[in-house]
């Protein structure tokens, strides 16, 4: 595989840096209000000028580009830390369950919003008994004439206070195994019954929430899928979250090489410690692996395949080793590192990354299937393997 670029792709390449140089936002730290707002209005501009979705079609708000293109844009776009996150999840996730699922009526009128950024959806799929397993949830829809009726609670939900809409799994039939009597929905989340309560993080902000439904109706034309067929349309929407979070997105290399440039270790330059050269060392070979699994994931991708089981790695390897990365520059701060103002960028990945270990999957849940779906070895145990849903023992 040749990884440089195209003379057409380097033609491409050079247009997006000299469009961002001339147009991304200098501002670089918002509050939590001005975030959502100063995010709505690069999403905005990019939209104006074609760099939206690169991927998508044009009738949908898209450039009609290709998927290497997207990927290049993306790389230069990450070059100025411009605030991007809260729309990961409808374009990422929501967009391509759409694209799979709604009518064309449907496409036409969510779409479009979602890649101008005027609107933001959130994903809620996570439930207090249903995370890992996430085909064990019980959040309960009933049908009742041309809507459906939807009790129960989710949680970890990013972002559901901003958002204008969700994507939603419901357990449909409790009477069938977990995984065949769920439905799939999308709902707005001004839609009477549904409450909203954020969780406070350790690093301080309230990304998530937790919410409760009680007797929300969702109109049947809101079903993506067909009844019952609701883990089918959600393996759609989790296939695109790993491959949509499968850099890790935390701190990296060239972080912690600057850092290592400029503090002192036993009176020198940290950066000519041999144990810190090891361990630098050590970092870049991954962080090279991590970009060259993207890149081939990238050009399946562009042959038109659905991303695959191996995307697990790059969450995995990825977040686990920014994960390191922001512990050993905190130590290399020394007795700075024990003040958060000092150097922020580390303090608040610390903070932040052991959730996205956790995020779109665990750890154990990659290695689980990278164990069995990439490697081929025995599947884990499953003890309610075929056994309708209300008859598995819950223990209480
Ligand atoms: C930052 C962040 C953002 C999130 N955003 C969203 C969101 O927008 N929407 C949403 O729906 N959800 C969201 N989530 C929830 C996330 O998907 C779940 O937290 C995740 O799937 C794990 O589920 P759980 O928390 O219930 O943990 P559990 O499933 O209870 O797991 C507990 C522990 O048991 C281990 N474990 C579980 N099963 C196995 C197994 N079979 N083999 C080995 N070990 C196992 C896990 O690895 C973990 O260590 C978010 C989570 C985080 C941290």
């Amino acid at each position: 595989m040749d990884f440089n670029d195209t003379p057409k792709e380097a033609k491409f390449r050079a247009e997006a840096r000299k469009w961002l140089k001339a147009n991304a936002p200098k501002h670089k730290k918002w509050d939590d209000d001005q975030f959502i707002e100063a995010a709505k209005a690069w999403q905005m501009q990019k939209h104006k000028a074609g760099w939206a979705v690169i991927t998508w079609p044009k009738e949908y708000g898209g450039r009609g580009g290709t998927t290497v293109e997207a990927g290049i844009f993306a790389e230069e776009e990450a070059r100025y830390q411009l605030p991007t996150g809260p729309f990961s999840i409808g374009q990422g996730m929501a967009a391509p369950t759409l694209m799979a699922y709604a009518s064309e009526e449907q496409k036409k009128a969510y779409l479009p919003k979602m890649a101008s950024g005027e609107e933001i959806w959130c994903q809620l799929f996570s439930e207090p008994a249903g995370g890992s397993d996430l085909a064990a949830l019980r959040t309960r829809s009933q049908r009742d004439g041309d809507d459906w009726v939807v009790n129960g609670q989710k949680i970890w939900t990013s972002g559901a206070h901003y958002s204008d809409y969700g994507i939603l799994v419901t357990r449909s039939d409790p009477t069938v195994p977990k995984h065949k009597g769920l439905t799939y929905f999308f709902l707005s989340m001004k839609t009477p019954g549904v409450e909203i309560k954020p969780i406070k993080q350790i690093s301080g902000g309230s990304n998530f929430n937790e919410v409760y439904f009680t007797d929300v109706r969702i109109p049947d034309a809101q079903r993506l899928g067909a009844e019952g067929d609701g883990w089918k349309v959600s393996i759609t929407t989790l296939m695109n979250e790993r491959a949509s979070i499968g850099g890790g997105g935390g701190i990296g290399f060239d972080a912690i090489y600057k850092l290592a440039e400029t503090m002192e270790l036993g009176g020198d330059k940290a950066i000519k410690d041999r144990a810190v050269r090891e361990k630098l060392a050590d970092w870049y070979c991954r962080e090279s692996g991590l970009k060259y699994t993207r890149a081939r994931t990238q050009s399946a991708l562009s042959r038109g395949e659905t991303p695959g089981p191996e995307n697990s790695i790059g969450k995995l390897v990825g977040a686990k080793q920014s994960q390191d990365i922001a512990a050993f520059g905190i130590d290399l701060m020394d007795m700075a590192g024990a003040c958060m103002e000092q150097n922020s960028e580390f303090h608040q990945n610390y903070l932040s990354l052991p959730g996205l270990r956790i995020a779109g999957g665990t750890d154990e849940i990659m290695l689980n299937i990278i164990a069995e779906r990439v490697l081929g070895l025995p599947q884990d145990i499953r003890v309610d393997k075929g056994i309708p849903f209300n008859e598995v023992p819950t223990g209480s």
